[in-house]
């Protein structure tokens, strides 16, 4: 994956990370992660044809189990919260922090350290789960009409889609004939897994001192993903969080929001990737769309001027959470379409290159974000808003801008 990763780093690669929010234990189910993999490739399959680029996938699950207090106290379904409990029938009790911690359920909202070695479990299932969907089959390019949109009614979305699987396949009609399609990258793909570094007594307790496969020696690696991030409320330089992923091998990412001074930024990346290793880090901006044009030119010139090469992947979700007339929380779509592009001006502006996004999404038709070519209103979030966190993509929204990414690569 560090390779793929520098790869990104150096403009030759694209990086697509997405998932819940909040990811539950339940959805370790077959349709849940059949889904969540199939956007992705639908995804991933639209940004390979616009940006003309491998893409390297990220799934932010597998073990995203665990939320900060303040990040569940604005739990969505619920009246937002201004402290780490919350009132319930007259008393107070834990809010849900993510069931690595907590049960949503009122009677399990009480910590219980057992959960980590259910986290594991269930993380270790997902894993297991979509090992086995990948190399039976299911991502083989030979077979897109797997991922296709069945359940979508005729429209432009869905015949731009179907207009890149034919040509696809005549692609590969080609290559077949020219005997050059036995590549295994045809057959399946790869796909890496990634949650944040919150609760760092199970990161600690699955960190591993292993043979680094590029120089042999032997190192500390995090074994309960490939790629683990820091929040934005945790990215402090003096916290144990930047301590801990400094100590690790594995690529790391680091949000970062709208209070990050640009020095600081700076020597965050010295603390953590002090020999600037190429795509060792990723720096994931989430200001809002009101923000980002104000923030980004600064960090990023900090950056240039710093020499360390980073991915720059855009989380358009976090900065632009809003609530609903009814309350819960919510995002627009021209709010993420909007922070997005300006990533991608700004990047350009700059002489520097958006490689990566990231997006809290799911393979289900939920209702949670607002707008989208489906044209989703407030009154309809009711219909199946299933969060219990932030609200994200659906799977139509989210191809929706996997082919707004793919425009701007084209044109
Ligand atoms: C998140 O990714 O769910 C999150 C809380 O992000 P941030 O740290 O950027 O607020
Ligand atoms: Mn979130």
């Amino acid at each position: 994956m560090c390779l793929q990763l520098e790869e990104v780093a150096l403009n030759k690669a694209f990086l697509l990370q997405g998932g819940d929010c909040a990811e539950l234990f339940a959805y370790s189910s077959q349709e849940s992660i059949q889904a969540k993999l199939k956007v992705l490739l639908q995804m991933s399959l639209v940004l390979t044809w616009g940006a003309g680029l491998p893409i390297v996938r990220i799934l932010r699950g597998a073990g995203q189990y665990a939320k900060q207090s303040n990040q569940s106290q604005e739990c969505a379904k619920f009246r937002p919260r201004s402290s780490p409990t919350e009132f319930v029938d007259g008393t107070h009790i834990p809010s849900f922090r993510g069931d690595n911690v907590n049960g949503f359920d009122i009677s399990e909202r009480e910590p219980n350290p057992s959960r980590l070695v259910d986290a594991y479990f269930h993380s270790a299932a997902t894993l297991n789960y979509i090992r086995a969907l990948l190399s039976s089959g299911f991502a083989d390019l030979h077979h897109p009409d797997e991922w296709s949109l069945s359940h979508v009614a005729p429209g432009q979305m869905k015949l731009e889609y179907q207009s890149i699987v034919y040509s696809l396949l005549d692609a590969l009609r080609f290559m077949n004939m020219i005997g050059a399609d036995n590549h295994q990258a045809i057959s399946s793909v790869d796909l890496f897994t990634s949650h944040e570094a919150l609760i760092l007594e199970y990161e600690q307790s699955l960190t591993r001192k292993l043979v680094d496969p590029r120089d042999g020696s032997l190192k500390f690696w995090n074994t309960s993903a490939h790629f683990v991030w820091i929040g934005d409320r945790t990215r402090d330089l003096e916290g144990a969080h930047l301590e801990y992923i400094r100590g690790i091998e594995n690529p790391v990412g680091i949000k970062v929001g709208p209070s990050m001074d640009p020095e600081i930024l700076i020597n965050v990346m010295d603390f953590v990737n002090p020999r600037k290793e190429p795509g060792k880090v990723t720096l994931i901006s989430r200001y809002g769309s009101k923000k980002i044009s104000e923030k980004l030119p600064d960090h990023i010139r900090a950056v240039q001027k710093s020499g360390h090469e980073v991915i720059w992947a855009c989380d358009p979700m976090h900065g632009n959470t809003k609530q609903s007339q009814g309350g819960v929380k919510t995002r627009h779509f021209v709010d993420i379409v909007e922070e997005l592009s300006r990533s991608i001006q700004i990047h350009k502006e700059l002489g520097s290159n958006l490689n990566g996004v990231h997006f809290e999404l799911t393979g289900d038709a939920v209702t949670e974000c607002i707008g989208g070519s489906m044209d989703l209103k407030d009154e309809d979030l009711g219909d199946r808003y299933e969060s219990f966190c932030d609200p994200r993509l659906n799977n139509f929204q989210s191809l929706d801008i996997a082919f707004l990414i793919a425009n701007y690569h084209r044109n």
